[in-house]
């Protein structure tokens, strides 16, 4: 089946700052949180630029991890819709869906949604959902021309970060696909998405002091 490429125009559109006008923060600055948790929900050293842009609050469940709840794995998505339409998905109060973050195709752009140190609703499975960071990125399963240079370099500096920041060991079996959660019925990120490259670029990433 021919697969269509997005047309340039499209492309253009998805640059960053093209998603709501959202507030652009720089590492450290990201999430919005209680003094408290300052500190603990951020790294400043080494982790990517992300953009605050929140989910609904009745699609995630509000948690003081990991104090509650160990985070010890990250789930990798692939959206099935475009970047703006998974993001206005996230904050329908009806869908009962989100991830932490989102990374877009075209410029490796990174939006968060939830808080870390809160349950993201992503794996379908809770057990899962209260131990996981959950990564969404823009594209289909059967469309690897989404899976840019950009998206993987991007979204393997996130969780690079991720790891390092709750001891989280940089392989395999801790940086796992939605498919391979138990009991989940989707099929992402889907047999094109490259893992050994993916895995590569996230265990090539410096350390990240916690
Ligand atoms: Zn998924």
């Amino acid at each position: 089946m021919a697969v269509p490429r997005p047309a340039p125009s499209r492309r253009s559109l998805l640059r960053s700052g093209a998603y709501l006008g959202v507030t652009v923060l720089g590492p450290g600055a990201s999430a919005p949180a209680p003094a408290r948790a300052e500190g603990r929900d951020r790294t400043a050293a080494g982790y990517p630029p992300t953009h605050w842009i929140p989910a609904a609050a009745s699609n995630y469940t509000v948690a003081d991890r990991p104090t509650d709840h160990r985070i010890d794995r990250v789930v990798i998505h692939v959206t099935q819709e475009t970047f703006p339409d998974a993001m206005r998905i996230f904050q329908n109060p009806a869908k009962k869906v989100s991830a932490h973050y989102m990374v877009a195709s075209a410029d490796g752009y990174i939006g968060q949604f939830v808080r870390e140190k809160d349950i993201a609703w992503h794996a379908g499975n809770w057990d899962w959902n209260t131990r996981a960071i959950g990564i969404e990125h823009e594209g289909w399963v059967d469309r690897p021309e989404y899976f840019t240079d950009v998206l993987y370099a991007s979204s393997a500096a996130l969780t690079a970060a991720v790891c390092d920041r709750y001891g989280i060991p940089r392989t395999r079996s801790r940086i796992v696909g939605h498919s391979e959660v138990p009991g989940a019925n989707h099929s992402d990120p889907g047999p094109l998405w490259d893992w050994d490259r993916y895995l590569r670029l996230v265990t090539a990433q410096p350390s990240v002091r916690r």
